[in-house]
Formats: structure tokens, C-alpha cells, sequence
């Protein structure tokens, strides 16, 4: 395991929300609590809860969300997300989250992503890049690239890109909304738009201008696809081609086929699945038809702090599961990059730091 943590790796499937502490979580319940917003005791063992299935995860979402959404703590889970990742060796994040909009707390989504930002801008535990234009750090007249020597101090540093999240529970007008604060914030590291929340809920279709829209200018799109077997919706999906898709859990043959056809990489969440039971066991996760064909494909968390686990942990379940050794699981994030909506310069400057740390560690 200290050798997977070590090891670089790029995370493209990260939702903010899903990923906060369960210590922070707990802090900010509390908080409430004291003001009487909610009832500690009620809450403190759903926080804690471990097997939920995929209906139980949504209704936590609705719960963090309350915990979490003014724009002091949407800051700071920001910063702590970021940083979390970073200290297990993440080199590039691609974090999604759903810009909300909440009268109450005189929150807009642009004012939500402004919070986010903020975060990132808090970073300091570690060199963060997360605008367009590729910021170096000078130190003394030295340019410290990633993890690298700088005047003796190694200091480590995560490229962070943002996805703007589409709510299945949304309007087309707010979905447009979001596209429409995604052009505006390109200059702030956000490079594409997923499509999320309740598969159960809503028709996909509903979005599909805004996503036709969000292609027209250039951002890219990622759809959560097959969590549940509606092979219509899936195939449409599909159909539509997008960048990349997250999950791919309930696809029957022939829509199968189309996707092997397609060559769409597909983000692989083998935790979520299994504890969500959207796959039955892990023996049986399409993680090894997709590896042993080499479709595109990448290893990511979902939702690191509601299902307990880290990307380091989804590089382990693999190994164990479908017997990949080092330089198999090095190459798997590697390729990653490849399949990452960053910049050409920043895959590039990824592509180097990997092929530095394959030379040193062979
Ligand atoms: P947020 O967008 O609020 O930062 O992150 C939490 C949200 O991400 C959830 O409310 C939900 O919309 C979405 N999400 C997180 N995990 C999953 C998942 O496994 N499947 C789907 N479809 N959506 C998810």
C-alpha cells in the first residue's frame, strides 16, 4: 500500500461533496446541532454508516449538503479535498461539483464556484496550478516542476481542474445556467460539465441542449451512464459520444458492444459499485473485460469520504482483484493522463513527471 500512495496518479472522477472528511462532517454537524438546525444524535450515524445502498447515498447527499453549503465551508472542504488528494500522490484531480444556488444563505452558483475557487486559492500544504494560464513557482530563480528539487526543498505540487456538475434533479434552465457559468470560469481551471445525481431521477434528454451547448464552445462532457439498466438512456448516451463516461455498470450486450465500439473511456469506481451493490461482487466487475481489451479506461473514487476510500485504496482493490502488478498499475495511471481534459502543456508536463519517476524507480 505505501508503494501505491507513493506512486503518482490522476484523479478525473472526484465529486467535492462526496469527498469531505467524516471528521469535518461530524465538526460542522455539531455545529449545527448546537444551533439547533438538526439533531446531532439523528445524524452523527448516518455520517458514520459504511454500506448504503445507491437510494441511502443520495439521501446522505441532501444531508451533507446542508452541512456544507454556505460559502465559508465550501471553501474549506475545497482546500481540505484538494489537499487530501495531493498528500496521497494525486498529480492531477479533475474535481466535479454541482454549483447550487441557496437564497437563504444568499448563495447564487456563481457565487458557490467563487467559493470553490477560493479554496483552491487556500491550498498551501502543497503548489497548486489550477488556472488556465500555467503558473511556475520561481524560487530564487529556479522553476520547481512537480515533487521536484527545489534549492533542496522537495515541494509537492497538484494540478487541479474543475467540472461543472449537472444536477438530474435540475431544470434545463438551470442546467443551461451552469453551462453558461462554465464559459465564464474557463480561466479559472474549469474544463467540462457531468452530468450527475439520482439516475432514478429525471430523463437525461431534458439536458441535452445544455450539453450540446456546452460542446458547441468547447467544453468537454462526461455522463454518468449505467448506473442503473434503463438500456435506452443508456444507449443514447452513448450515442451522444461523450469525452468520457463514469460508471458503466448495467450495460446489456449489445449496448456493450457500442460502447467497446466507441472507444469512450470509461472512469471506474470499483468501491462505490460494490457498496452501492450496482455491481454484486467484485469478481464479477467489468473493471477486467474492459483491462484485458484495452478499452480506455480509469481507475477513480466517486466519493472518497462517503465510500470510505482513497485512490491509492482503488489502486489496491485492483491489484488484488484482477492480479495487477506494479508496472501494470503505474502504466494504468499513466495512461490516465491521456484521457484527462487538461491543457496539451499540462499532459504534457504530467507526461514527463511520470516518465521521470518510471526511470528512477527502474
Ligand atoms: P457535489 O456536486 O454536491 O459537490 O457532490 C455531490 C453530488 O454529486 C451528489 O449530490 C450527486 O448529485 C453527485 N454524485 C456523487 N456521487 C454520485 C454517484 O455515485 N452517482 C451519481 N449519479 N451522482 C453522484
Amino acid at each position: 500500500m505505501d508503494w501505491l500512495v507513493s506512486m503518482p496518479k490522476v484523479e478525473l472522477h472526484a465529486h467535492l461533496n462526496g469527498s469531505v472528511r467524516n471528521s469535518t462532517l461530524l465538526e460542522l454537524a455539531k455545529e449545527l446541532g448546537e444551533k439547533d438546525i438538526i439533531v446531532f444524535s439523528e445524524v452523527e450515524h448516518v455520517i458514520l454508516k459504511n454500506d448504503r445502498s445507491l437510494a441511502e447515498v443520495f439521501k446522505l447527499f441532501d444531508l451533507i449538503h446542508i452541512l456544507t453549503t454556505d460559502h465559508a465551508t465550501v471553501t474549506r472542504i475545497t482546500k481540505e479535498v484538494v489537499e487530501d488528494f495531493a498528500a496521497e500522490n494525486v498529480v492531477y484531480l479533475e474535481l466535479r461539483t454541482t454549483p447550487k444556488r441557496n437564497d437563504a444563505r444568499g448563495m447564487t452558483k456563481r457565487s458557490y464556484m467563487e467559493a470553490v475557487i477560493e479554496g483552491l486559492r487556500k491550498v498551501d500544504a502543497v503548489d497548486i496550478d489550477f488556472t488556465y494560464t500555467e503558473v511556475r513557482l520561481e524560487k530564487k530563480g529556479k522553476s520547481c516542476e512537480m515533487g521536484n528539487e527545489c534549492d533542496g526543498i522537495s515541494r509537492k505540487k497538484i494540478h487541479v481542474r474543475l467540472l461543472l456538475s449537472i444536477d438530474r434533479r435540475e431544470t434545463l434552465e438551470a442546467a443551461m445556467e451552469t453551462v453558461k457559468l462554465a464559459l465564464e470560469l474557463k480561466d479559472f481551471g474549469v474544463v467540462g460539465i457531468d452530468l450527475s445525481g439520482n439516475p432514478k431521477v429525471g430523463e437525461w434528454t431534458t439536458f441535452l441542449p445544455a450539453l450540446k451547448f456546452a460542446r458547441e464552445q468547447g467544453l468537454c462532457v462526461t455522463l454518468h451512464c449505467g448506473e442503473v439498466p434503463n438500456q435506452e438512456e443508456i444507449h443514447g448516451m452513448l450515442d451522444f459520444l461523450p469525452e468520457r463516461i463514469g460508471h458503466a455498470c448495467c450495460l446489456e450486450e449489445d449496448a456493450w458492444t457500442k460502447l467497446k465500439m466507441s472507444k469512450i473511456p470509461v472512469e471506474i469506481c470499483l468501491t462505490s459499485n460494490i457498496r452501492t451493490n450496482t455491481i454484486s461482487s467484485i469478481d464479477v466487475h467489468h473493471f477486467a473485460d474492459l483491462y484485458n481489451t484495452k478499452h480506455p479506461l480509469i481507475l477513480c473514487t466517486d466519493d472518497t469520504g462517503v465510500f470510505s476510500t482513497s485512490l491509492s485504496k482503488e489502486y489496491a482493490v485492483a491489484a488484488a482483484a484482477f492480479g495487477l502488478g506494479k508496472k501494470e498499475l503505474f502504466q494504468l495511471a499513466r495512461n490516465a493522463v491521456e484521457f484527462s481534459f487538461a491543457q496539451e502543456q499540462v499532459a504534457r508536463e504530467l507526461k514527463d513527471f511520470f516518465d521521470l519517476v518510471e526511470e528512477r524507480l527502474s
